[in-house]
């Protein structure tokens, strides 16, 4: 299943800053940016490369790895919350192009946990996305529902690229599965998968609203 947990201390200790609520606005970003980094790199495992051999400058040759697919990455970053992220990502990806989809969840005041969320794509600007080249990275640190997970990769799709990546920090059981149900393909990198959504659809534990301890 193409469902990578990336779990190791260091970046379970970093999440755990990102949940602590006493956690300020300025050390809750630069640890998304490190996250995004740390994403970033895991996903970069992942891509196709072969091997070849290269000369040293003493004259040897040395065979090594060549991950070609580096160069043809488009990120796709969900506003607002996941601009720390990106800043990561760029960081493994310096060469990346990048989107940019603005979407809104309307805000919902029943007593059930929804299973769904009204979304409201209302910006949307993707570079060329080539046909079974490019990998995109669509990053959102937090997938509930999966509602704006679940349009924006149909957004992309409409693209055929070469592999969709998710780069996100903590997936609801809920969202994940929904997202594999329908896209099975889909390559989804996080650091934790929570167990609830509250009413409200915010992930419990969580970390709270992400764009709003980013950006206040
Ligand atoms: N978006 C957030 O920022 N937090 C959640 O818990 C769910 C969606």
């Amino acid at each position: 299943m193409p469902l990578f947990l990336v779990e190791k201390p260091f970046t379970l200790y970093i999440l755990t800053k990102l949940r602590d609520a006493n956690t300020d606005q300025i050390t809750f970003r630069k640890n998304m940016v490190r996250l995004g980094r740390i994403l970033g790199y895991e996903i970069c495992n992942n891509l196709d490369f072969r091997i070849i051999e290269v000369t040293t400058p003493l004259g040897a040759k040395a065979v090594g790895v060549d991950i070609y697919d580096i160069d043809n990455i488009v990120i796709i970053n969900v506003l607002r919350a996941a601009t720390p992220l990106v800043e990561g990502l760029l960081k493994a990806f310096p060469a990346a192009r990048q989107g940019v989809i603005a979407a809104s969840r309307k805000e919902i005041v029943g007593r059930e946990v929804p299973k769904e969320m009204e979304i409201d794509i209302f910006y949307k600007k993707i570079p060329k996305i080539k046909k079974d080249i490019d990998n995109v990275i669509i990053a959102d640190p937090m997938i509930a529902t999966a509602s704006t997970m679940l349009n924006v990769i149909a957004e992309i799709n409409n693209f055929q690229p070469k592999n969709i990546y998710i780069a996100s920090v903590i997936g609801s059981e809920y969202g994940v599965k929904r997202i594999l149900d329908k896209y099975p393909d889909v390559n989804i990198f996080t650091v934790s998968i929570d167990p609830e959504l509250n009413n409200l659809g915010y992930i419990l534990p969580g970390l709270g609203d992400a764009g709003d301890r980013a950006f206040g």
